[in-house]
């Protein structure tokens, strides 16, 4: 029996899982570091319990106290959500030993997902395809030989890498033995091992990824992809589903082949298996998440189904039949807010939200973690909320976050609200033409206030700047989408 549940989480996913456990009707209980001592996911919890000072490693990473807390509550399980600790077997396996139901993936299974090499033979077992490369290197020799073989350009990875980092592309092979060292270098300092090795670089490729959710019956369901193709510095803003560039029958392929890889694993609970696609539509697996991942909400909207319930009930030994032979419906696109400056290469923005208006309307869901006024701190990821709309066409979805976003209003901090709007509104995202290298090439400029704004700025504000000076001296009723106008 699963009745109360700790969140070790912050920001907008503990919120988000403790909507889930108020649905169910089970208990739950979230923690909080120093810095968020007045937090909105502090705030809207029935119960909230203290675990260390604001560094993440003392206080959400401090697998001790978070076991301790879950005791001292009384609850019978734990919810990861993502980031933090929800990938570490040790603390998966230690929440086990303590007799608490970890709300996730068996450590076993973690542990041959997380390990990049591993994962990759178990991927070759299960048939699914592997971008051609090798396995684990240290001799530059053997290194140069397979490189050759494979072709360049080639991409060389650290065997225990993440979050992109540790990845170095070699365009030729005079190159290569530098860059190798380089990487095994780099690979040593930040991840204790110094093991690479090499893949095939593919060039304007796409990032599909395939949500599966796993019972402990033995059933296992593909629920659809999502397309995750526009990133910056490796890291997805905007996800939709379904792909506008994978055909069906890649699709059917991907979802079968992401559901062999989770049986080859003998994986339980939600998890997603990435795969980059290139321009052919040859799909190549990448890597297995063993969590919830930020984007789910698309498949959720899709689906018609809560995912976080269904990674509850799995715990608690439900079978997923209930939920075979679903059919997706219609278009969903998720965009991420964060606190950062478009124009200074996506530098974090950390500080205080002064005043703020969130958006709403049909088929339009905010999963945000903060209210004003309020601090974004700076020891954790500046995401400020996820902003989700549906409709039946790619298009409705679009015209829906397009105007949810317009309507959305954050100041006091710097934020990618207005980026992007000029990346939806793009060409080439409206027909559905991106892969990972769009924003690299994406010319992003502030729409300008209309001429004739600018020209009767000044008079409109000695007019009726009082009357609408609400925040902090900034006339909201001439705001013109960006802050342009009153540099000016
Ligand atoms: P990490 O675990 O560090 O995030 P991944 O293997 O998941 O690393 O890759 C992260 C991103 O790097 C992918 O989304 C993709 O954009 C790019 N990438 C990874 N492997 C390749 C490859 N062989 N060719 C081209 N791009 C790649």
């Amino acid at each position: 029996m699963i009745r109360k549940v700790l969140i070790a989480n912050r920001g907008e996913i503990s919120i988000r899982i403790n909507r889930t456990l108020r649905k169910m009707g089970i208990k739950g209980a979230v923690i909080f570091s120093d810095a968020d001592r007045n937090a909105l996911h502090v705030i809207t919890a029935e119960e909230a319990y203290h675990v260390g000072p604001a560094p993440s490693t003392r206080s959400y990473l401090n697998m001790d106290r978070i076991i301790e807390v879950a005791k001292e509550s009384g609850a019978d399980a734990i919810h990861p959500g993502y980031g933090f600790l929800s990938e570490n077997p040790e603390f998966a396996r230690r929440v086990r030993e303590a007799g608490l139901i970890f709300i996730g993936p068996t450590p076993e299974s973690m542990e041959l997902a997380g390990d990049k090499l591993k994962a990759k033979e178990s991927a070759k077992r299960a048939g699914v395809p592997l971008v051609p490369g090798s396995e684990g290197l240290k001799n530059v020799e053997e290194a140069i030989r397979i490189a050759e073989e494979i072709g360049f350009p080639v991409l060389i990875k650290a065997a225990r890498g993440g979050g992109g980092k540790g990845m170095r592309i070699v365009e030729r092979k005079e190159d290569f033995a530098e860059l190798f060292s380089l990487a095994v270098q780099e690979a040593e300092s930040a991840f204790g091992d110094g093991t690479v090795y090499i893949e095939k670089y593919i060039t304007n490729p796409h990032h599909v990824e395939i949500q599966i959710l796993a019972d402990q019956h033995g059933n296992v369901i593909a629920l659809g992809e999502r397309e995750c193709s526009i990133q910056r510095r490796h890291q997805k803003i905007i996800e939709e589903s379904p792909s506008p560039f994978i055909s069906d029958e890649t699709r059917r392929k991907m979802m079968e082949a992401a559901v062999n890889f989770a049986r080859e694993i003998g994986y339980v609970n939600a998890g997603t298996v990435e795969f980059i696609v290139d321009e052919n539509q040859n799909f190549y697996f990448l890597e297995m998440n063993t969590r919830l991942q930020v984007e789910h909400p698309v498949t959720e909207w899709r689906y018609g189904i809560d995912l976080v319930e269904w990674q509850i009930r799995v715990a608690r030994g439900e079978s997923i039949e209930p939920l075979m032979g679903l059919e997706p419906q219609g278009h969903a696109i998720e965009v991420r807010i964060y606190a950062e400056d478009p124009e200074s290469n996506f530098a974090p923005s950390p500080g205080e939200i002064t005043f703020m208006v969130e958006p709403s309307g049909p088929y339009v869901r905010l999963d945000s973690g903060v209210y004003y006024p309020s601090e974004i701190p700076i020891y954790y990821d500046p995401m400020i909320s996820k902003l989700i709309a549906w409709g039946p066409t790619r298009k409705d979805a679009i015209d829906r976050i397009l105007s949810a976003l317009r309507e959305y209003r954050i100041f006091g901090i710097k934020h990618n609200i207005d980026y992007l709007i000029a990346v939806i509104e793009s060409e080439d995202f409206k027909k559905g033409i991106y892969t990972t290298r769009f924003t690299e090439t994406f010319e992003y400029r502030k729409s300008l206030p209309d001429k004739e704004l600018v020209k009767a700025l000044p008079q409109v504000k000695k007019a009726l700047g009082i009357r609408w000076n609400t925040v902090e001296g900034e006339p909201v009723s001439v705001w013109k989408r960006t802050p342009v106008d009153w540099e000016l």
